[in-house]
């Protein structure tokens, strides 16, 4: 009883230490640690109490579980040392030579230690390979690779316990999960050890993570993975760990590369290299976002080695197959975010081509005053609002590519549109939908004198609209409202009407790309002097669609709240993939 209790209670003890320890550690050196946080200074005090906690909160709980497991203990030695080295290095400052001698120490003591890859087991083969004269080199390897790459990590604040919790979770889950071997079990019971130990540095009043708290991560890390991999099968020994770490590892290999392809050279081992999440921040992601970023691609690549763990019957060409789909969806979306999240570079042009569509860089504000300027003008002008769907037409029908290429001014209708052009790394500011557009028109209209018209949506709705925005705006001139169903024999009355009632501004909301081509058709007849297409905002203003909630907005759902409200969209929902498949293709191209 006692025995199954106690990875429990190391676990907990774990847990336990890792948040409480940096409280503990006494008013007058959590005083020191605060005040050495000035700008420049090396915060050696911080370093060290984190890099105490975190190693105490792993290697106590590993004591507690070795009683009679060498291998237990040898990882809780390899955490010792690791925690060890890191502390000399927050204190001396040491070469990068020296450090990388000291790793590879450690990492010899681990294999003398016991903790030794004897045997793999080759893709398309069924049997274990034993490795003979190379099971110690490939060991030593093996742990300074995996070390590494979570002490790569440290140069992104709270970074690394972020992902080495979730590694080391899914390093146990699928330990326990290949079924109760000793050894298993055993890793399985370290893992959450270290999920425990590092989580309790996430907190944001945590002590400055120095190398101490690094090695000590990584070094224990590199134990488990040995220990997990001795008795496990084929996945389990090569895949589970090197995709969980395909994070770090990705990062150690962008380095190289990315130094190979500058012409310098590839190996200096004792010179910085620039990481990925370092050019990322460069390029305009900030920090808190590029750690996000990182987090989240650990827990796509944990999610996708586990299920590769569970499908125990499936082959290994389809576990590949489906290995490399994931990775190229995880590489895509991995794209995607960082450049939608990333502060776009400015440019001086005030409009940028999406796929052929000018999008303007404005925001509402600017808009506005856009519209204000084309008012003083006089002569026609031509506002489009341009959505995913539009966008996506604008590639297949000519006719329409032309007249919005020809447009005064092209707004960007859409989150989803907003996020592509980011994805393309052209600076679009933010949405500015038909809907506000009107609103806001309509308001700016009241004050400057202004006279609008309203064509479009089914009879009876641009009447309603045209009640409820005098409603709102009292001193609004409505100059006329017309529905949007008249033949094409009316339709020179419809036009005529229009010109008659000299509006300074037209809302045409035919839908798209209906209403773009009906005033690019009238323009010259009707002699107004902004004619925007507005699509179906005369529904939404009219109450007959309602709008999504402000959340669905901000998250890009719109479309999915229309969809569930009007489900004959659905067919257009399909230019939302579309979308995103040739931003990427473009972006890609671009790079290349
Ligand atoms: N509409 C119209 N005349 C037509 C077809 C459509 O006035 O012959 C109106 C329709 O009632 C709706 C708007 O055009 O109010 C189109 O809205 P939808 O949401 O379909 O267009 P989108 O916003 O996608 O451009």
């Amino acid at each position: 009883m006692e025995a199954m209790a106690r990875p429990y209670i190391a676990v907990v003890l774990a847990f336990l230490i890792s948040v409480l320890a940096p409280s503990l550690a006494g008013p007058r050196l959590r005083r020191l640690a605060r005040e050495e946080l000035t700008p420049g200074l090396r915060p050696r005090r911080q370093w060290a109490i984190s890099g105490a906690s975190v190693t105490l909160s792993i290697v106590l709980p590993l004591l507690l579980l070795a009683r009679g497991s060498s291998e237990v203990a040898a990882v809780a030695a390899l955490a010792v040392m690791g925690g060890t080295a890191g502390l000399l290095n927050d204190i001396l400052a040491l070469s990068r030579i020296v450090l990388l001698l000291m790793a590879f120490a450690i990492a010899a003591a681990g294999v003398s230690l016991g903790l030794v890859i004897g045997e793999v087991k080759p893709p398309f083969t069924t049997q274990m390979v034993q490795l003979g004269p190379w099971a110690l080199p490939v060991s030593v390897f093996w742990m300074l690779a995996v070390a590494y790459a979570v002490v790569l990590l440290r140069r992104l604040p709270r970074l690394a316990p972020g992902v080495v919790a979730m590694v080391s979770a899914t390093l146990a889950i699928a330990a326990l999960s290949v079924g109760p071997s000793g050894s298993a079990s055993m890793a399985g019971a370290m893992g959450f050890i270290v999920v425990a130990g590092a989580s309790g540095a996430l907190r944001r009043d945590y002590p400055a993570l120095g190398s101490s708290a690094h090695w000590a991560m990584g070094f224990a890390l590199a134990g488990i993975t040995i220990v997990g991999m001795l008795k496990n099968t084929a996945f389990l020994v090569l895949g589970v760990p090197l995709l969980a770490l395909g994070v770090p590892v990705g990062e150690t290999t962008y380095a190289m590369i990315y130094r190979v392809g500058r012409g310098r050279q590839g190996l200096a081992l004792g010179q910085r290299w620039e990481l990925l999440h370092e050019t990322l921040i460069r390029s305009g992601l900030n920090p808190r976002r590029t750690t996000l970023l990182f987090h989240l691609a650990t827990l796509y690549l944990c999610a996708v080695a586990l299920a590769l763990v569970r499908m125990v019957e499936v082959t290994f060409l389809v576990k590949s197959a489906i290995l490399l789909v994931s990775l190229a969806i995880g590489f895509a979306l991995f794209f995607m975010l960082a450049r939608i999240w990333s502060e776009p570079l400015d440019t001086a042009d005030d409009r940028v081509a999406m796929l052929g569509v000018p999008l303007a860089r404005i925001d509402m504000e600017a808009a506005l005053a856009r519209v204000d300027q084309f008012v003083q003008e006089r002569s026609p002008h031509m506002v489009v609002t341009s959505d995913t769907p539009s966008i996506v037409r604008a590639q297949d029908d000519a006719e329409y590519q032309e007249i919005v290429r020809g447009a005064d001014m092209v707004t960007a209708d859409g989150r989803g549109v907003v996020w592509m052009a980011r994805v393309l790394g052209l600076p679009v500011r933010e949405r500015v939908s038909g809907v506000d557009l009107v609103e806001r028109i309509c308001e700016r209209a009241e004050q400057k004198g202004y006279s609008v018209y309203l064509l479009g949506a089914l009879p009876g709705v641009a009447d309603e609209v045209a009640q409820r925005l005098r409603t709102r705006c009292p001193g609004l001139r409505v100059a006329g409202a017309d529905h949007g169903y008249f033949t094409p024999e009316e339709e020179p009355k419809v036009v005529q009407r229009i010109a008659e009632a000299k509006p300074d501004i037209l809302f045409v909301a035919l839908g798209a790309p209906r209403q773009e081509k009906w005033i690019r058709r009238h323009m010259d007849d009707l002699r107004v002097p902004v004619a925007l297409g507005v699509g179906g905002a005369f529904d939404v203003l009219a109450g007959r669609v309602r709008r999504a909630p402000k959340w669905m907005q901000r998250a890009g759902l719109e479309w999915l709240y229309r969809v569930a409200q009007q489900p004959r969209r659905l067919l257009r929902v399909w230019a939302l993939p579309r979308l995103v498949w040739m931003a990427l293709w473009e972006a890609l191209r671009r790079r290349s």
